[in-house]
This record gives C-alpha cells, sequence and structure tokens, in this order.
C-alpha cells in the first residue's frame, strides 16, 4: 500500500464565520492510497480546535507505517492499530479511512451504501449552513441558498436576534440553529432556546461548552426543542454519555476517525434511543460524498462543506437542491478534476 498526499486550499464564496471566528481559505489534505493499480481517496479536514492543522495531519500521514498490512481489506486491523499507536489527530486518521474504504468500493466495483445495503432512495435532506455575518451578507447568502429547503444559522454570539430577523425578513423555511456552544449560562441557553421555538426551528445544535454536561442536561429538561450534540459527540466512547443530555448526535467524519467508527456510532446511538445527523467540516467533495455513503442511515443531514467552496478537486455526491444524490460510482463515488 502506497500513501501519497498533499495540502489543498479550499477556497470560500464568503468568509465563514462561527462563533469561534472566521475565514476566507480553508486547507485540507488530500490522500491517495495505491494498491493493485487502484487509488482509493481520502481527506483530512483538520480541526484547529482540537489542535489540527495540515501541519499536524501532514507530520501524522508521513510517519505512518503500515509495512506490516497486506492490503486495504485488513480494515479493522489497520484502523485499530492507527488508532492505537498515536493519541487525537481525528481528521488525519479520517484521511486514511476514507482511502482505505474508497479503494474497498474500487476494487469490489460497488458503491459503499450499496456495500452496506442502503437505499439510494432513502438520503435526506441537507441543510445549507448561514455563517454569522452582517444584515447585507445574510440576506445574500438566504438569497444563495433558495434551492435548499432548510437552512443551519449558527449563533451563539451577542447579535443571535438581529441574525434571526434578518434571516426570517427573506425566509420562511425550516430553520436549524448552531450555538457552536456559544450560550455561556444554562440561563441564557434555556431563553434563546424558548425563543427559538416560536421562529419555527426545528433543532438546537451545542448550546452550551461541551464542557457543561449537567448544564445542557438542566437546559433540556426545560425546553421544547430537541438539542443535538456536536463538540459532545466526538467519538463513539461518547455516545452513551449524552443520554438524557442530548436528544440526537451530529456524526462528522473528521472527528470520529472516519466511516468504520462512524457507522458504529450510529448504531450505538440508536441503542441509546437518539436522533443522528450527520455534519461536516469545510471540506471538498471527497469528505462530503463518503459522509453521504451512510446519510440513508440518518435522520438530518448538514452535508454542504463542498458547495461553499469555489475550486472542489473532485466531483461526488451532489446536493444542488438540498436532495443528497448518490451516484454510482464505486467506492465513495468521487472522481478527480485537478
Ligand atoms: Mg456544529
Amino acid at each position: 500500500m502506497k500513501i501519497t498526499f498533499h495540502r489543498y486550499d479550499l477556497r470560500l464564496k464568503h468568509t465563514f464565520t462561527t462563533a469561534r471566528g472566521g475565514r476566507d481559505i480553508s486547507p485540507v489534505v488530500v490522500l491517495e492510497l495505491e494498491h493493485d493499480d487502484i487509488i482509493g481517496y481520502g481527506e483530512s479536514a483538520p480541526i484547529a480546535r482540537y489542535g489540527e492543522s495540515v501541519d499536524t495531519v501532514a507530520d501524522f500521514l508521513s510517519r505512518l507505517d503500515l509495512t506490516r498490512f497486506e492490503d486495504p481489506f485488513q480494515l479493522e486491523a489497520i484502523l485499530s492499530f492507527v488508532d492505537g499507536s498515536i493519541e487525537g489527530n481525528a481528521a488525519a486518521k479520517a484521511g486514511l479511512d476514507l482511502a482505505l474504504h474508497d479503494w474497498i468500493g474500487k476494487k469490489l466495483g460497488v458503491p459503499l451504501f450499496k456495500y452496506w445495503g442502503l437505499d439510494k432512495g432513502a438520503t435526506p435532506k441537507t441543510s445549507f449552513t448561514i455563517g454569522i455575518d452582517t444584515p447585507r451578507v445574510i440576506e445574500e447568502k438566504v438569497g444563495e441558498a433558495e434551492r435548499y429547503p432548510i437552512l443551519k444559522v449558527k449563533l451563539g454570539g451577542d447579535r443571535d436576534e438581529e441574525i434571526i430577523r434578518c434571516v426570517r425578513k427573506v425566509t420562511k423555511k425550516t430553520l436549524r440553529v448552531d450555538a457552536n456552544e456559544g450560550w455561556k449560562s444554562k440561563e441564557v441557553a434555556v431563553e434563546k432556546i424558548k425563543w427559538l421555538e416560536q421562529e419555527g426551528v426545528e433543532f438546537v445544535e451545542q448550546p452550551m461548552p461541551a464542557g457543561d454536561l449537567d448544564g445542557t442536561a438542566w437546559v433540556r429538561e426545560r425546553v421544547n426543542l430537541p438539542l443535538i450534540a456536536d463538540e459532545n459527540s466526538l467519538r463513539l466512547q461518547d455516545v452513551p454519555k449524552l443520554q438524557g443530555a442530548f436528544d440526537g448526535i451530529n456524526i462528522k467524519l473528521m472527528k470520529c476517525t472516519g466511516l468504520r467508527e462512524a457507522l458504529k456510532m450510529v448504531s450505538t446511538a440508536r441503542a441509546c434511543g437518539m436522533k443522528v445527523m450527520t455534519g461536516c467540516m469545510i471540506e471538498s467533495s471527497v469528505g462530503i460524498s463518503a459522509a453521504a455513503q451512510f446519510s440513508p442511515l440518518v435522520d438530518y443531514a448538514d452535508l454542504d462543506g463542498n458547495v461553499l467552496i469555489t475550486n472542489d478537486p473532485f466531483d461526488g455526491v451532489r446536493s444542488l437542491d438540498g436532495t443528497i444524490s448518490l451516484n454510482d460510482r464505486p467506492g465513495i463515488g468521487v472522481t478527480k478534476l485537478v
């Protein structure tokens, strides 16, 4: 198995701002895993909140030694070995997991969703994300999202009311709200969520800091909207701990080390009676198409990372009108463009 990788700077259509700050370029690492004349593609979109950058991903990948393994079909052994050998580095591990899965699908000649026995017609609608911005830009973005039936609005600051007012001025669509841990006290969170209940909001993602699970449970007892964990649901072992504090989890490949663990998280969340969402970082069509493969298993999707960029290096699963359309290409379903 030969692994090569390179940095690729995804250019954003708009400066992307959340409760944590803003940016115009989002660098990722694209991986190619070659074996038996087949190339599997993977992508790592590092998350700064967890100390990751393209440099930490590159460092991780250049230290990988998979010589003891014969081929990508040893998925379980390879991923356990890699996960056990170095802590953290979830996005780097996800890049490898995606490349292995893509390779296997290509070798077998089947798209992953088919390999897993999933229904192509059962994909959820994806939301389109509106970042924190000036009223003029927010209105512009809502206009650009015309074909998307659901909008995900980033809140969590002191302009929440203004932002929702601005969105509601131009659309009646279903809204989902992501506070990105921005509401620092449980009283504020309850007050905000009660107000959002009147604004046509479907659920609220990560209202409180991840470290305040008790506070989140206190909030949940006092509101009607479902609460979905994101920063609190990084990996498989987090899921059972969230019962009572959250109604569901957001699974992101870049947080959970990839598709193999994502599927385990879906099953665990279901066993705990929780809803499942899948989301993304700013990613190219590699990461988004990979997440789309298991999307028939989830209740909610927020897979818009590749439509927020202007220089996608791959063609893959599309969601132009908000419907995730799986294609019949093998593996994760992507073709390299550049
Ligand atoms: Mg989120």
